[in-house]
């Protein structure tokens, strides 16, 4: 099952015809029809109760896939389920979503919404015809997140080559004396990692399948040689990308990956140098902005390329300006990432909550502006995943928002000596890793203590989360953080605010019918990709 149709046949609602919306040549028309009051159905079938379920990508990352749905489990005396929000009737909470005109419906287990119009909520509500509508999908979209959240497999892998880094950024997740000893993988543990992962992902993805394998942190083309010969060797194999912080990406370098559709993904945090070069400089403090720009420019219109901007209390003030500056270097899809508070040097650099969703949110708000101007798209990748979620679960392209994450489930990571981690903001901490690449069965791994904590993290076990009608558009990221922010897995990380207000801004977005605008082109088409793979377990 897949929620494809979701956004042309219930975007604005599924509560019947309370009001439609339809496609034209011109764009998106609304269509409001008359609220009709139903008859109240006292008599109405049970509705199947089901609770718990789970699954997801990476900050920088792409792809998802899958297995198995477990049966939903049966409540000894149950209610049969008639009346909203008692018993095991619907449950379905309102949502503000700060619309003029419209008000959320989530029912927060599924992940069923239906946006209606505020004047018209208490006959909603109380309408046979829109319990009815709820009861049909019901079922099937409880399925649907238990798959998505218990159900997948791993298709990528990070792999850190090495753990030296050229550059001191303030917030980075592996230790500064790490990244100063770096330590390279060498070829021939780069061959046997490849070798044993392209074994574990044959016995386990359907044929065909090229799992993602991404060159991350430290700074991967301090080990270049190894990288790009790895590249030229399984580049049928697998799919592969590299997030740099562009100092060591020179014309050379760009050739051989863009010759081999390599995605790239270069950091940036500011629009200017004075601002970029507060955060991300060299051991001598020297910043790396230019470099930065200079790789943007060389790679302009290609389409495997992003910029991820971490998001500080150095740039916040900034964001929507780091926007129009994408723009206008024609970047088309970018991350604004709100900085990990995994280790103590990031949370001196951490941004206010509300300041954060307000500067997010004007930034959101660039992005459609220009869009309208140019007619050309910056897709903000973190924010348009919180939409796919809420428009289609199984289009996501990354797995922060969802619970569990996807670290440990949909991906893990390796760190050059072979130790395997959940995902990559876990190396650096020994305690996370769940085994050796050149030692342990994969499958072991992703069994051990370390992993599991990460993936037993469920959204249900944490306050406030477990009471928050939007925890399956949030996810309550994230673990790494929680645990060594917040002193356990099962606490919140360390924003709320910011996440609550995406959520509330692409369902205004919704209702607005401005989805695409904040989209990849053919974003529905990954949705019937991602659930072949998911029937395929
Ligand atoms: S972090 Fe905040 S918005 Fe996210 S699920 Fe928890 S309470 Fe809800
Ligand atoms: S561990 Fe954190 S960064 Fe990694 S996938 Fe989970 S939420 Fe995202």
């Amino acid at each position: 099952m897949n929620r494809r149709k979701r956004p042309s046949q219930n975007a604005v609602t599924h509560s019947g015809k309370v009001e439609t919306q339809t496609r034209t040549k011109k764009g998106t028309e609304r269509n409001h029809e008359k609220q009709k009051q139903g008859k109240r159905d006292r008599q109405s079938p049970e509705v199947p109760s089901h609770r718990g379920g789970a699954v997801a990508l990476h900050p920088d990352a792409s792809a998802g896939q899958a297995q198995q749905v477990s049966a939903p489990a049966q409540v000894a005396a149950p209610s049969r389920g008639r009346y909203l929000n008692s018993g095991t009737g619907p449950s379905l909470h309102p949502v503000d979503i700060g619309h003029r005109d419209y008000i959320a419906l989530v029912d927060p287990d599924t992940a069923f919404w239906s946006l209606v119009l505020k004047k018209k909520l208490a006959d909603v509500i109380g309408d046979a015809r829109f319990l009815a509508a709820y009861r049909s999908k019901s079922r099937a979209f409880a399925e649907e997140m238990q798959t998505l959240r218990f159900g997948l497999k791993p298709n990528a892998v990070y792999i850190n080559p090495t753990t030296g880094c050229n550059l001191n950024c303030k917030y980075c997740y592996i230790p500064s004396e790490m990244r100063r000893n770096g330590e390279h993988i060498s070829l021939e543990n780069m061959i046997s990692a490849l070798d044993k992962l392209q074994s574990y992902y044959r016995a386990t993805l359907p044929e065909n399948s090229r799992p993602q394998v991404v060159f991350h942190g430290a700074e991967p083309l301090l080990n270049k040689e190894v990288v790009f010969k790895a590249i030229e060797r399984y580049g049928d194999q697998f799919r592969f990308g590299i997030q740099t912080n562009s100092t060591l990406l020179d014309e050379d370098a760009i050739k051989f990956l863009t010759a081999r559709n390599v995605s790239i993904g270069l950091s940036l945090d500011g629009h200017t140098p004075r601002i970029a070069d507060r955060t991300r400089v060299d051991w001598n403090g020297r910043g790396a902005f230019d470099a930065v720009v200079q790789a943007m420019d060389r790679l302009r219109g290609y389409p495997g390329l992003s910029v991820i901007c971490t998001v500080t209390d150095k740039n916040l003030p900034y964001l929507s300006e780091m926007a129009g500056f994408l723009h206008r270097h024609e970047v088309s899809t970018c991350l604004l990432n709100v900085v990990r508070c995994t280790l103590p040097a990031a949370r001196t650099i951490k941004p206010g909550d509300a300041k954060a969703a307000r500067a997010f949110t004007r930034a959101l708000d660039v992005t459609y502006e220009n869009y309208l101007r140019t007619g050309r798209k910056l897709v903000v990748a973190n924010f348009a995943n919180i939409l796919i979620g809420i428009l289609a679960p199984t289009a996501r392209r990354l797995m922060c928002d969802i619970s569990p994450c996807g670290g440990g489930r949909c991906f893990f990571a390796m760190a050059p000596n072979g130790d395997l981690f959940p995902c990559s903001e876990f190396i650096g901490l020994p305690d996370f890793a769940g085994g050796n690449i050149f030692r342990d069965a994969i499958e072991d791994v992703l069994q051990s203590k370390a992993f599991l904590a990460v993936t037993g993290r469920k959204v249900e076990d944490i306050e406030p989360c477990r009471r928050c009608a939007i925890r399956h558009f949030c996810g309550s990221p994230c673990p790494a953080e929680a645990h060594e922010a917040n002193g356990a897995m099962n606490r919140t990380g360390s924003f709320c605010e910011f996440y609550e207000e995406q959520a509330r801004y692409a369902f205004r977005v919704i209702a607005d019918g401005r989805q695409d605008a904040y989209l990849w082109d053919g974003w529905d088409k990954g949705t019937a990709e991602t659930f072949r793979w998911s029937a395929a377990q």
